[in-house]
């Protein structure tokens, strides 16, 4: 599993999304071959990368060259040219490569790249913009959907949690959720039990379905 997840990572397309990518790859330590085929982009980041190469990834033989076949994950981080994108991706298909992430501007876009074989499909825009709709609201102040279905929220506690240990709350019957997290003021997050006794003013991490998290922080 460690020696996974070290395992170099080939990223195509280094836009906002993927030079945020590669180089969060690099600071976590992986090693990163970065590829772009605009020769301005690539000199801009060659001081922060220190693999990284122009050249065109819908030809196959470039990919060849850079060795791109020797890799076992790889990340397509072109968005807007959606022809690059899925060329790109259906190589790296034909290249046998293991795990490949590609990113899609729409949904349409990512069934195609899920269609023609790419492991793990991400739609940040989508994504971060479902995200923000949670937080505009005001009760939430971050939001991750797990899955469809399910979801963690930072909140702060409702009333009728302040005051009592949880195990007491009835939370989990009543409302469908449960305090995973506290942190409060001045210290860090730390695990909830049972015993825990929340205070107005403490930051709560919430799991549960989503419309229930979604129900439970309209009681603020
Ligand atoms: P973002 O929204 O994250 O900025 P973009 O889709 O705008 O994403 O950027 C994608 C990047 O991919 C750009 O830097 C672009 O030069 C690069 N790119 C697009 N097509 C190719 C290709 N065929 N080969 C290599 N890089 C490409």
């Amino acid at each position: 599993m460690a020696e996974r997840r070290n395992d170099p990572v080939v990223v195509i397309g280094l836009g906002r999304f993927g030079s945020s990518l590669a180089l969060e790859l690099v600071r976590q330590g992986t090693e990163v071959l970065a590829i772009d085929h605009r020769p301005k982009v690539v000199q801009a980041m060659a001081g922060q990368l220190t693999h990284i190469a122009t050249a065109d990834s819908t030809d196959i033989e470039a990919l060849r060259q850079l060795g791109v076949p020797e890799f076992r994950r790889a990340v397509v981080a072109i968005g807007s040219d959606i022809e690059a994108s899925i060329l790109t991706t259906s190589l790296l298909v034909e290249l046998e490569i293991e795990d490949i992430w590609a990113k899609a501007i729409s949904r349409q876009h990512g069934r195609i790249l899920e269609r023609i074989g790419a492991t793990h499909v991400v739609l940040p825009e989508h994504d971060m913009g479902e995200r923000v709709a949670h937080l505009v609201s005001g009760r939430m102040l971050d939001y991750i959907a797990v899955d469809e279905h399910f979801a963690l929220a930072k909140t702060r506690p409702p009333k009728e949690l302040v005051g009592i240990p949880l195990g007491d709350t009835g939370l989990r019957r009543k409302h469908g959720v449960t305090v995973v997290s506290v942190k409060s003021e001045g210290e860090e997050f730390t695990y909830a039990t049972p015993d825990t006794v929340l205070q107005y003013g403490d930051l709560i991490i919430i799991a549960g379905a989503t419309d229930k998290v979604e129900r439970f922080t309209e009681l603020l």
